[in-house]
């Protein structure tokens, strides 16, 4: 990839992603994929006046090996260095970047269960760290092509062809363009107008039908809103972009009502594996049964991982003729296959998607509606031919998407 693409997609994550104020602390999550690109997303960390910017390197098949061979209970166990880090993160508010290039097989051949396990011990050890911090600093999610994820995408091609490729459809989906900080001014903006349009009626729930077999209908938060876009930060107030690309207008339902079944019309990699041809029928909110054409004991054991594993913690509304659509690419990654299309996740909802929601605690948030759990998983719904009304509290009744696209 051209040189001069690459340090504007580093210059994009750096100061539109992050936002990097002088003086802060960066700490970088990657793999060893794309080691160039990294340094220049550090120096250009450091050139915004970052203080000190950290790399975290990984590699999935150390990863792994990790969960074969570690005893449950070790595997279940948060270190002290661990602790270290969570508390430093949350002294400082350390802005913390993932360059994401996992292959989405990394992990199988690996315990389903046991991973399972020991993330639901650390679970409670890290929430109050977690807790702490929760909207009070800047964080973003970007990729960069790793050798085996692009061979994943682009099984016909020798493989650096694919990294190459993977990089195109990287940079094209992300709008990294001449000036990729002005068009994604321009996007936030659009993005801010859909959400205007849909707080505006405060809808109490929307129904989704497509020919697919998806007959559902999920009850919204009356305190709730859509954000979609661009977020700012609690205390300092500084604006960023936390998904790159992005593409969605999402919010946190009313945990409770959803009614009907949900057709997958992706495949969901979860774990370093991948759930195909699936559905999720709900009843009073709760996911009740799920089918699944391959790995569906895995899609029984996410549902069943907590108490709100098996409800609801966004909705989110994306044109079926979105740039990573049209790319007509499966991605096998969230961060993209998420932006092709309509998605629900299961699992914790967005405390920030709440009106004035810095008034309330943690337990205020769930009181009022929002799911708690330690999982929050996206799956894709969105169809060609998709239909979802709007309807208010006095039952009017509102075109929202037709034909897969936005109707508004
Ligand atoms: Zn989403």
């Amino acid at each position: 990839m051209e040189k001069a693409q690459l340090q504007r997609y580093a210059r994009l994550i750096a100061g539109s992603g992050l936002n990097v104020k002088k003086g802060q602390k960066v700490v970088i999550q990657c793999g060893l994929d794309q080691p160039e690109f990294v340094a220049m997303v550090v120096e250009e960390c450091y050139k915004l006046g970052a203080e000190t910017v950290t790399v975290k390197w990984s590699y999935m098949p150390v990863a792994k090996l990790n969960y074969i061979y570690r005893s449950l209970e070790t595997l279940s166990q948060v270190m002290d260095i661990e602790k270290a880090e969570w508390q430093s993160r949350v002294d400082n508010l350390s802005c913390l970047l993932w360059l994401d290039s996992d292959d989405p097989d990394g992990l199988s051949g690996t315990d389903n269960e046991k991973i399972s396990k020991a993330n639901m011990a650390r679970y409670p050890i890290i929430k109050p760290y977690r807790d702490a911090i929760e909207n009070k600093y800047q964080w973003c999610i970007a990729a960069v092509p790793g050798k085996e994820w692009a061979h994943k995408v682009f099984p016909e091609l020798p493989v650096e062809e694919a990294v190459e490729k993977l990089w195109e459809a990287i940079l094209y989906t992300s709008r990294v363009t001449e000036d990729p900080v002005a068009e994604w001014e321009k996007h936030n903006a659009k993005l801010a107008q859909r959400c205007e349009f849909l707080n505006k009626y405060k809808f109490d729930r929307l129904e989704y039908k497509s020919s697919n077999g998806t007959d559902f209908t999920v009850g919204l938060n009356q305190k709730g809103i859509f954000c979609g876009g661009g977020e700012t930060t609690l205390g300092a107030n500084v604006y960023f972009n936390p998904n790159i690309p992005t593409e969605e207008v999402f919010t946190t339902p009313m945990k409770g009502r959803a009614e009907g079944k949900v057709v997958a019309t992706k495949p969901l990699s979860y774990q370093g594996k991948l759930i195909e041809n699936f559905w999720v029928e709900f009843k009073d909110g709760k996911a009740v049964k799920v089918g699944a054409e391959k790995n569906q004991d895995l899609l029984e054991k996410m549902i069943a991982m907590d108490e709100g594993a098996a409800y609801l913690g966004e909705v989110a509304l994306i044109a079926y003729d979105s740039p990573i659509n049209n790319t007509g690419i499966l991605f096998y990654n969230t961060l993209f296959d998420e932006n092709a299309s309509c998605h629900l996740a299961l699992g914790r909802g967005f405390n920030n998607c709440l009106e004035n929601y810095e008034q309330y605690t943690n337990e205020e948030c769930n009181k009022l509606g929002v799911n708690n759990s330690m999982i929050h998983v996206d799956f894709m719904i969105g169809s060609k031919d998709m239909s979802i009304v709007g309807v208010t509290t006095d039952g009017k009744r509102v075109q929202i998407f037709k034909d897969g696209n936005w109707a508004i």
